[in-house]
C-alpha cells in the first residue's frame, strides 16, 4: 500500500508542485509594471484573470514592463522555474516592430527569446529579450532565479518588457488561476506564481516624464529614453512629454514646471481617463525672443487613492 502511495505521488507533481517566480529583477508596481496580464476570454472580448480590462484580445502571456530602454538593458531576465532550455533565439534588433512594422517581425514575435522545459510536459517560454543578450544555450540546467539575458523589446513589441507564457501539453494556461485558456477548465497540478501579484488598483502607475523640443511626434509611443538633458536655447518651444501606463479610475496627476529663475510657470492637475495609455505634454514657448537659459525642472506627482508618487525630471537649456 504505501508502496501504492508512493508510486501515486511520483508520477504526479502534487507533492511537491513548484511555483512560478518573477522571470524579472525588479518589484512589480514600483520598478516594473504588469502591462498586460492574460486574456482569459476566448471570444474577441477581453478580460484578464482578476475580471479587469489589463489585457488584449488573444494575449496569452504575463508582460512585465519596465520604464525605459535604459532600465530595460540594465535589467536581468531569470528563470522563473528549474528546468532544461529547450530552446533560445538572440539574433533579433530591438525595434523592429517601431522600425518596419509586422513585415520586419514575420513570424518571430517572440523576438529573443527562451523556452524551459520544466518536466511533466510542462514549458515557459520567456520573449523580447534584448538583442545578443540571452546567456543560455540548448541542454541548460537552469534553477529559478538564474539569469538568462537582459529585457529588451525584440520582436512584436513597442515597448521594453519580458513576456512570459506557460504552456501544458502545448496547450497555454493561465499562471494566476492555473486553467488552461481555450476552455477555462483547471490543469492539474498546474504551473501557477508563487506569490500573489499586485492588482492594478494596488500598484503604482507607471508615469514617466521628459524634455524635448517641439514638435513631438502625435502617436502616442511608449517613452524608450528619458527625455533629453540637454536642448538647444535656438528652439522656439520647449516640451515636457508626460506618459502614464493603464490609469485607474479615480487616478490625479499634478504637473509643475520651473523655469531656472525658480519661478513656477505652470501648474495643472490632469485626470486622467481610463485608455491604456496616455501622454500629456506641457509646452512653453516665447514668442517675445527671449530664451529662459539654465536649468528648467518639472514635478510630475501620482496620486491613486492614499498611494503617491512623485518624478522630477530636468533639462538644461543652453
Ligand atoms: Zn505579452
Amino acid at each position: 500500500m504505501l508502496a501504492l502511495i508512493s508510486a501515486l505521488i511520483g508520477c504526479g507533481r502534487t507533492a511537491e508542485t513548484p511555483t512560478l517566480a518573477l522571470p524579472i529583477d525588479c518589484e512589480v508596481g514600483v520598478d516594473c509594471w504588469i502591462s498586460n496580464r492574460p486574456d482569459v476570454d476566448p471570444t474577441p472580448a477581453i478580460r484578464d484573470p482578476s475580471g479587469g480590462d489589463s489585457t488584449y484580445d488573444g494575449h496569452q502571456g504575463t508582460d512585465l514592463a519596465v520604464r525605459d530602454s535604459g532600465q530595460a538593458a540594465a535589467t536581468w531576465v531569470r528563470a522563473p522555474i528549474a528546468g532544461t532550455v529547450l530552446r533560445t533565439r538572440n539574433n533579433v534588433p530591438d525595434g523592429q516592430l517601431a522600425a518596419g512594422g509586422e513585415i520586419a517581425v514575420g513570424d518571430e514575435k517572440c523576438g529573443n527569446g527562451v523556452v524551459i522545459d520544466a518536466g511533466d510536459e510542462w514549458e515557459v517560454q520567456l520573449c523580447h529579450l534584448r538583442w545578443g543578450s540571452v546567456i543560455v544555450h540548448d541542454g541548460d540546467e537552469v534553477t529559478p532565479g538564474a539569469p538568462l539575458g537582459r529585457v529588451g523589446w525584440s520582436g512584436w513589441t513597442d515597448h521594453p518588457h519580458v513576456h512570459m507564457t506557460v504552456r501544458h501539453q502545448g496547450r497555454v494556461v493561465d499562471p494566476f488561476a492555473g486553467a488552461y485558456l481555450d476552455d477555462g477548465s483547471a490543469a492539474e497540478n498546474a504551473l501557477v506564481w508563487g506569490a500573489a501579484l499586485p492588482e492594478p488598483h494596488e500598484m503604482d502607475a507607471l508615469v514617466w516624464a521628459g524634455f524635448d523640443v517641439a514638435p513631438l511626434p502625435d502617436a502616442i509611443t511608449w517613452p524608450l529614453d528619458s527625455g533629453r538633458a540637454v536642448l538647444p536655447a535656438s528652439t522656439d518651444a520647449l516640451v515636457l512629454a508626460v506618459f502614464l501606463w493603464r490609469p485607474i479610475e479615480g487616478d490625479v496627476v499634478q504637473v509643475t514646471l520651473k523655469a531656472p529663475d525658480g519661478t513656477r510657470t505652470s501648474s495643472e492637475v490632469v485626470q486622467p481617463n481610463t485608455r491604456p495609455r496616455q501622454v500629456w505634454r506641457v509646452t512653453k514657448s516665447w514668442p517675445d525672443g527671449e530664451r529662459p537659459v539654465g536649468l528648467w525642472t518639472a514635478e510630475v506627482t501620482w496620486r491613486r487613492g492614499d498611494r503617491t508618487r512623485t518624478l522630477h525630471t530636468t533639462t538644461v537649456l543652453e
